[in-house]
C-alpha cells in the first residue's frame, strides 16, 4: 500500500474493480501457460487467474487495493491472450482497464500525475503538440543525445530503449493525409453502395512516426475501389488513455471521435465505414460501448459506431482484386499477429489471405505468432526490461522462421520489431500489411491485373512514383 494513501472504505470497493466481471473466472488455469508475464515469473500473482483473483478479493474487501496490486497490473501487458483461451469468456481487458483507472486515480504520485496529464490529456489531443514532440524527438536522435546518455548510464534500460527508437521521419514525411483520396479503380460489383467512400482513422502516433503506412493505406483503399476520406482535425481515438488507466479521458476522446466520423457521410447521408490500420485503435473503437453506461445515449451511439468500424485487413480481404502484380518482395514473409487484432478483434485469417493472394509473396508461419511482442502501447518505454524479455522469444521465432520480412498490422508492434531486430537481424525489414499491398501497386504498375490497371490507376501510379520518391516502405527502411 502506498504510504501516502489510505485504504478505501468498503463502500468504495465495488468502484475499484468490476467485481461482477471478476466472478466469471472459474479458475481453470487454461490461460496460464500462454500469459507472457506468468511465463517470465512463474508466479500465480503474475497470471491472468491470479490478477482476476486479486481483483475479486479487493471487491470483497479481503485485499487492500494498494501499490502491490497496481504494480502487478502495470506488469501485465494488456495483450488479452488470456481472453482468447478462456472457456468462461472472462473479459480480462475490460477488468484491467477499470482497475488501472481506479488505481491510477488513487495511487499516482503528483509528478507522475503531471506527466499523465501532459501526455494523455494534452499532447495526444493536439496535432500541433504531437508534431512538436516528434520534432523534439528527432532533434534528440540526430544530435546523438540518447546514445550519449545511454553510454553514460549503461544500466538505464529506459535510456537504452530511447536510444533504440526507430528514427523519426523528417517533417515533410509527417504531413497529414489529404481529406480525400479519390478511388483509382472501380470497386467490386457486390460492394455496398455506401462503400464508394470510406473514412479512415489517421491516428495520433501513426502520422508522426509511420506516416508512410497511412499513405499506403489510403492508396490501397483507393486502388480497391473506394474513395478514402479522413476526418480533418481529428487526432486520437482514446486507446492510449484507456490502456493507461484514464477512462475519463478515453470517454471524452470516444465522443470526439464519434462526432468527427459521424460528420462524414456518404450516399443517402449514411455514415461511412471507418477503416482502421492500427489494431490497438480498432479494437478500442469497436469496444467504445464498454466506456458508457448501458441505456445512455452515448452507449447506444457507441454500439452503432462500433458496427461501422473495420480493421484494414478485415475491410480489404473481400475486396482484394483477383489479379495483382508481383510485389517485388524477394525474401520470405512472416506475419506476426498483433494482440489487439487476434485477441481483441478475432482477426487472424484475413491478413494471411491478403498476403497469400499477392503473387510473389512467400509467406512462412512463425512459431507462436499470437504471442505478444512486448510493445503493448507505451509498455516498451515504461517497462523496457520486461518488454525486452517478452520480445526475446519473438526474436528467436523470427530467426527460426527463415523470414527476411516481418509483417504486422499495428504501429506499436512495428516500432517494437524495427527496434528489436535492428541489432540481431540488421538485414530484416519490417512492414505494415498495407505497405506490402502497396508494393504491388507502386513497384510494378505496368503489369497490374485488370482491375488494378485502369488508365486512371496507371496515371495515379506514375504521379505517385514521383511524389512518393524516397518514401516507399523499402526506401524508408
Ligand atoms: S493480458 Fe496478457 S499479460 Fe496480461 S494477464 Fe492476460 S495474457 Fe497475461
Ligand atoms: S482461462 Fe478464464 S476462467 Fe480459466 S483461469 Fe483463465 S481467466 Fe479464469
Amino acid at each position: 500500500m502506498n504510504g501516502t494513501q489510505s485504504c478505501p472504505a468498503p463502500s468504495d470497493l465495488a468502484s475499484i474493480v468490476d467485481y461482477a466481471a471478476s466472478l466469471d473466472c472459474i479458475h481453470c488455469g487454461l490461460c496460464l501457460e500462454a500469459c507472457p508475464t506468468y511465463t517470465l515469473t512463474g508466479r500465480e500473482g503474475s497470471s491472468p487467474r491470479g490478477r482476476i483473483h486479486a481483483m475479486r478479493a479487493v471487491g470483497e474487501g479481503r485485499l487492500e487495493a494498494g501499490s502491490a496490486l497496481k504494480e502487478e497490473l502495470s506488469f501485465c501487458l494488456g495483450c488479452r491472450r488470456c481472453e482468447s483461451l478462456c472457456p468462461a469468456g472472462a473479459r480480462y481487458g475490460h477488468m484491467l482497464s477499470v482497475a488501472r483507472d481506479s488505481l491510477a486515480q488513487r495511487f499516482t504520485p503528483w509528478p507522475a500525475r503531471l506527466v499523465r496529464f501532459l501526455s494523455l490529456r494534452l499532447v495526444v489531443r493536439s496535432r500541433l503538440l504531437l508534431s512538436g514532440a516528434a520534432s523534439t524527438l528527432r532533434l534528440c536522435q540526430r544530435s546523438g543525445l540518447f546514445q550519449a546518455l545511454a553510454r553514460l548510464f549503461p544500466r538505464s534500460a529506459r535510456l537504452a530503449a530511447l536510444a533504440a527508437l526507430p528514427a523519426v521521419p523528417a517533417r515533410a514525411a509527417r504531413r497529414p493525409l489529404p481529406p480525400l483520396t479519390p478511388a483509382t479503380a472501380p470497386g467490386p460489383a457486390e460492394t455496398d453502395a455506401n462503400d464508394a467512400e470510406v473514412a479512415m482513422l489517421e491516428g495520433c502516433v501513426m502520422p508522426e512516426l509511420l506516416g508512410r503506412v497511412n499513405r499506403a493505406t489510403a492508396r490501397t483503399i483507393a486502388a480497391a475501389g473506394s474513395s478514402c476520406r479522413t476526418a480533418p482535425g481529428h487526432v486520437c481515438c482514446g486507446a492510449l488513455n484507456a490502456h493507461n488507466g484514464d477512462l475519463a479521458g478515453a470517454r471524452a476522446l470516444a465522443r470526439t471521435t464519434m462526432d468527427a466520423f459521424d460528420a462524414l457521410t456518404g450516399a443517402a447521408d449514411a455514415p461511412l465505414t471507418v477503416v482502421v490500420n492500427s489494431a490497438g485503435c480498432g479494437a478500442h473503437m469497436k469496444e467504445y460501448v464498454e466506456l458508457f453506461e448501458p441505456g445512455t445515449q452515448d452507449h447506444a451511439r457507441a454500439q452503432a459506431f462500433a458496427s461501422r468500424v473495420r480493421d484494414y485487413a478485415e475491410w480489404l480481404a473481400p475486396r482484394l482484386p483477383a489479379l495483382v502484380s508481383p510485389t517485388g518482395i524477394q525474401a520470405p514473409v512472416a506475419y506476426d499477429d498483433p494482440c489487439h487484432l487476434c485477441h481483441g478483434q478475432g482477426i487472424r485469417s484475413e491478413p494471411r489471405a491478403i498476403l497469400d493472394a499477392l503473387p510473389g509473396v512467400q509467406r512462412v508461419e512463425m512459431e507462436d505468432s499470437e504471442a505478444c511482442c512486448g510493445s503493448a502501447g507505451t509498455y516498451a518505454l515504461q517497462r523496457p526490461e520486461d518488454a525486452q524479455a517478452v520480445f526475446a522469444s519473438r526474436e528467436r521465432a523470427f530467426g527460426e522462421s527463415g523470414a527476411g520480412i516481418l509483417v504486422t498490422a499495428n504501429p506499436g508492434c512495428a516500432l517494437q520489431w524495427i527496434a528489436g531486430l535492428a541489432t540481431s537481424h540488421p538485414q530484416a525489414r519490417v512492414l505494415h500489411l498495407a505497405e506490402v499491398v502497396e508494393q504491388a501497386l507502386v513497384e510494378q504498375p505496368d503489369e497490374l491485373g485488370a482491375r488494378w490497371n485502369s488508365p486512371v490507376a496507371r496515371q495515379s501510379h506514375r504521379r505517385r512514383g514521383k511524389e512518393g520518391e524516397g518514401e516507399t516502405a523499402e526506401a524508408a527502411l
